[in-house]
């Protein structure tokens, strides 16, 4: 990996060579919020934000997307997905290991999704480092730091930045547009200051569990489930904010004129009582028990099964989207909980 360190004033001028030719999305102030939204000037942009409320997977996977459109008469119309180049600018770790899961899905060499592809090809990403928040938690699930998926990563250590060059297109950018400087010494202190820094923010009471696979499947079974299930209002709302939900449904919408239509791609959620339910009726997760239990499975087995990394990278988003208090760190807690018992 190569470093170079960049002042802290010569900021604005990378943003605005990305606004060049880039469409740039970047944390804004929203409300009491923080969220990304496409910004014209370095001025807007909140760099030391605390997480958004939703998270950057809308510019991979858009909520709603039309897959191809349909006229009884001619067929399906070629359709060719036109994605503006664009940039995310100042995205945490955690969100950056979130797309790095999402590629993983949809960038798979077998099953290529070719519109997922068109996005993220379109796509290049700077991140920058974070001093977490109380519900964050990504160091305890291997996502606190990131090591690939990004063109740049920005590191604040104190009027400058170290910044971290992932692709030639990211240097050639910060070549041009600033006057990065090998890392000196005093550089590398700075940097192993912040890293101490930041560690030492992490929120002590979210315990830090090991094995969480294995005690995933040993306690599949357990009342703990049925207690957090009971609380579940099915309102899908943490599977809306989460960077890393993916599942979709596919629907064909017909004009009023019969006659024209498309199919389009929606976000579903795991927690919707009608995800599972199949043609006759039978739904294979009918209660909350079932689809809660699914959910966290999926973040922090199954997928990690599959491609040896957790699902959920800690961000802490759900636990403030939940207004019944569901999260993965209950199940964390749960974990610490039966790990005291069975030391008494
Ligand atoms: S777990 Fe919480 S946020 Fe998710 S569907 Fe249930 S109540 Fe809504
Ligand atoms: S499950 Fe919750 S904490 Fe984990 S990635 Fe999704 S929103 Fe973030």
């Amino acid at each position: 990996m190569l470093y170079r360190v960049i002042d802290a004033d010569e900021l604005p001028a990378l943003v605005e060579a990305f606004m060049r030719d880039y469409e740039v999305i970047a944390s804004v102030r929203s409300g009491k919020s923080f969220a990304f939204e496409t910004v014209h000037s370095f001025d807007e942009i909140v760099l030391d934000y605390p997480t958004t409320l939703t998270s950057l997977k809308k510019y991979l996977l858009p909520p709603r997307e039309t897959l191809f459109e349909y006229d009884m008469e001619d067929g399906v119309t070629d359709y060719v997905l036109q994605v503006r180049p664009r940039v995310l600018f100042g995205a945490h770790a955690c969100d950056i290991n979130a797309m790095n899961n999402l590629d993983l899905v949809f960038d798979d060499k077998r099953y290529p999704d070719p519109y997922y592809e068109a996005h993220r090809r379109a796509t290049m990403i700077v991140g920058i480092g974070c001093i977490p928040s109380d519900s964050c938690f990504c160091h305890l699930l291997d996502s606190g730091e990131v090591r690939s998926g990004y063109d740049l990563f920005l590191a604040d250590i104190g009027g400058r930045y170290l910044v971290s060059i992932g692709s030639v297109e990211g240097a050639n950018i910060l070549e041009a547009a600033c006057n990065p400087r090998e890392a000196t010494d005093a550089d590398r202190r700075a940097f192993r200051e912040y890293t101490r820094r930041r560690q030492q923010a992490f929120n002590p009471d979210i315990p830090s569990v090991q094995e969480i696979p294995m005690l995933m499947d040993a306690f599949h079974s357990d009342d703990f489930w049925e207690e957090l299930g009971s609380r579940c209002l099915n309102c899908t709302a943490c599977a809306s904010v989460c960077p890393t939900c993916y599942c979709f449904d596919i629907c064909d919408v017909l004009d009023p004129n019969a006659q024209t239509g498309r199919r389009e791609r929606v976000w579903d959620a795991c927690t919707s009582p009608q995800f599972a339910l199949v043609t006759g009726g039978h739904n294979f997760r009918s209660g909350t028990r079932e689809r809660v239990r699914h959910r966290m499975y999926h973040k922090l087995n199954g997928f990690n099964s599959k491609y040896g990394r957790y699902l959920c990278v800690g961000c802490g988003r759900c636990v403030h989207a939940c207004k019944t208090d569901i999260s993965p760190i209950k199940v964390l807690e749960f974990f610490e909980r039966k790990g005291a018992e069975d030391a008494e």
